[in-house]
């Protein structure tokens, strides 16, 4: 949950995001340019999970546009102060918790099975809405970690597609943690290159549009391998406490 932070600590969180938002945003429009785009198409997205809702609204205020929460509860817990921002959710969703988010989020960014897809649909369909989604993969075919296999992503993403309230709109990843740049810049290269494959299929009802990929400490190595929204989150507000 968000943290019980003191007087000073908001103060601490809101200093952090001063001095560094400026900063980030140079080394994502850097980023863009080298890997020949602009940087306005490149999202740079908030992680915003145990951050307290003021210094949330504080970089609303200065200008940040999307922010990405990971749990329902927590993002629950701050909707009704948090000002007006795209919201994502980024952290995995249970089946039982779809009911909560749906329509309060604009794209859940965390969809790793058909069963969750389902759900959200036939949520959806009671609000009389069409969730976007991206189908987030397990590139590093991590044991234990969500993320639909890079294997059967094709046959999932048609599954899905088929879902009628429902609209995929790309994939989300979460590589293996690398002490190497080498070695996460090839988990990103392979990312890309599923992307352009599946973009390349045409699948109905679905787009490639947005490749979420990339954190605080590999979000520009992302961006350079394609990556058009990066979630953002310590660099931004400073280190958690816990997640
Ligand atoms: C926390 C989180 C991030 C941001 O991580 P940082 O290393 O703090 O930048 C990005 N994506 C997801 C899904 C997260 O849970």
């Amino acid at each position: 949950m968000t943290e019980k932070l003191s007087t000073e600590e908001i103060a601490e969180k809101t200093k952090i995001f001063d001095e560094n938002f400026k900063d980030i945003k140079e080394r994502v429009a850097a980023a863009a340019e080298r890997s020949g785009r602009s940087p306005q198409d490149i999202i740079l997205l908030a992680a915003t999970k145990t951050v307290p809702v003021e210094v949330v609204n504080h970089a609303i205020e200065k200008g940040l546009f999307y922010i990405g929460e990971n749990r329902v509860q927590e993002f629950l817990s701050k909707e009704a102060a948090l000002l007006p921002v795209h919201r994502h959710l980024i952290g995995h969703l249970q089946t039982n918790k779809v009911r909560d988010i749906v329509g309060r989020v604009e794209m859940i960014e965390s969809v790793d099975s058909l069963k969750l897809a389902r759900e959200i649909s036939k949520q959806s369909e009671k609000l009389g809405i069409t969730t976007d989604i991206l189908i987030e993969v397990n590139i590093g075919s991590e044991e234990n970690k969500s993320g639909v296999a890079p294997e059967i992503l094709e046959e999932t993403v048609e599954e899905i597609a088929k879902l009628p309230f429902v609209k995929i709109r790309g994939l989300m990843a979460i590589p293996p943690i690398c002490s190497e740049n080498a070695q996460i810049r090839k988990y990103f290269k392979k990312m890309q290159q599923i992307f352009v494959d599946m973009r390349g299929k045409n699948i109905d009802n679905s787009s490639m549009e947005y490749l979420s990929m990339g954190m605080s400490h590999d979000f520009e190595i992302a961006i350079e391998e394609g990556a058009n929204i990066v979630r953002v989150g310590t660099l931004l507000f400073g280190k958690r406490n816990y997640t």
